[in-house]
């Protein structure tokens, strides 16, 4: 609240102390050089790719099993996504498949932290290096994960982040960040975010209006500093989750790979009768949600690109098992103990006959 009252007291509102205050504080939690704070994660995935000159004619390679923004800020620019399964354990796109979806025509890879579980980023990098791509994270949902202490963001080329209120670090509003070691790349979405220019009304190219504002930078300076903490209290809810299931048949718990920090953006499980135990749930009072229900590659906004139904198998069964339960770092202990009991019962229920 100080800290708002203490933006509203200084008048200045847009691209003043706490934005540039909070791109530093962000950078150096990440141990990477530029920040640059943005509108919102898909105005970040976007810029990243424009900074990159990724156009019309390009391809660009993703998982099809991610929040359409991830797509979106491909084909806004004129450039194909082109779509591929993922690794039906970790939710990341499958390198194997990856690899063999490069054509002379693909520009870059964007591979997404999908629930807050690092994807693997050395083979993704080695596959990048060997053809010449560049790497966008889509870290809108893994502020904080790592790979062997080595925050996501920081492996690829350039990195996205979303402050949509949900997240792990939530604004009161949109917000998001890119980040990059590239001097040269941060210049260029400093521009951009201000209409292609750098001195105002002197415009180099045609940018847009995309910039963190200073009531969300006050919020989010405030909120990083116990980031750590919550991340360290989803886990410890994930750990007890983990637990409350070990041993039930039928229920696919999340992986957490050795080395790397999972941050519980969400803790999703599977379940072959997902839909009924949602039901289930829900009928006790316990709100859970599936993301997502529908890989990118069946969207109607993505049919004239011809996807199919089997077209990428590991995703469309996730799609059709997935199930988010609550989680938040200041979940109570007794309402997860009444998740776990319920997600149990139905299980063993259903085991029983
Ligand atoms: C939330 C999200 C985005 C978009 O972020 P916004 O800030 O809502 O625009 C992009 N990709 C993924 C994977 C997300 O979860």
């Amino acid at each position: 609240m100080t800290a708002i009252e203490g933006v509203l007291d200084s008048g200045q509102y847009i691209l003043g102390p706490n934005v540039s205050a909070f791109e530093d504080e962000f950078a150096q939690y990440l141990g990477i050089d530029h920040a640059i704070g943005l509108n919102s994660g898909t105005d970040a995935l976007h810029l990243a790719l424009r900074a990159l000159n990724v156009g019309p004619g390009d391809e660009v390679i993703t998982s099809t099993f991610s929040f359409i923004a991830t797509a979106e800020a491909i084909s806004i620019l004129g450039a194909r996504p082109v779509f591929v399964d993922i690794d039906p354990r970790t939710y990341a796109i499958n390198t194997k498949a990856l690899e063999a979806a490069i054509t002379a025509r693909t520009r870059a890879i964007i591979p997404v932290h999908l629930y807050g579980a690092p994807a693997p980023m050395h083979e993704i990098m080695r596959i990048a290096n060997a053809h010449h791509l560049a790497v966008v994270e889509d870290c809108a949902q893994s502020v904080g994960a790592s790979i062997e202490g080595r925050m996501t963001g920081t492996f690829g080329t350039i990195s996205a982040f979303s402050f949509f209120p949900s997240k792990n670090l939530g604004a009161c509003g949109d917000g998001g960040m890119i980040v990059t070691d590239r001097a040269d790349l941060a210049q260029r979405v400093r521009s951009l975010r201000a209409h292609g220019g750098r001195k105002k009304y002197f415009h180099e190219e045609v940018g847009i209006n995309s910039r963190l504002d200073e009531i969300q930078a006050a919020v989010l300076r405030v909120k990083l500093r116990y980031l750590e903490e919550w991340t360290a209290c989803r886990r410890g809810v994930a750990a007890v989750y983990n637990e409350g299931f070990r041993g039930l048949d039928g229920i696919q718990l999340p992986t957490d790979e050795p080395r790397t920090r999972h941050v519980y953006h969400q803790y999703t499980i599977r379940a072959a009768h997902r839909d009924a135990l949602q039901q289930r749930l829900a009928d006790a009072g316990i709100g859970t949600a599936v993301y997502y229900p529908q890989p990118l590659h069946l969207q109607p906004a993505y049919e004239a690109l011809g996807g199919k139904p089997g077209d990428h198998p590991h995703a469309e069964a996730a799609a059709s098992s997935v199930l988010s339960l609550p989680i938040s770092p200041d979940l109570d202990p007794a309402d997860q103990d009444r998740v776990i009991g319920a997600v149990r019962d139905f299980t063993l229920t259903l085991n029983a006959a």
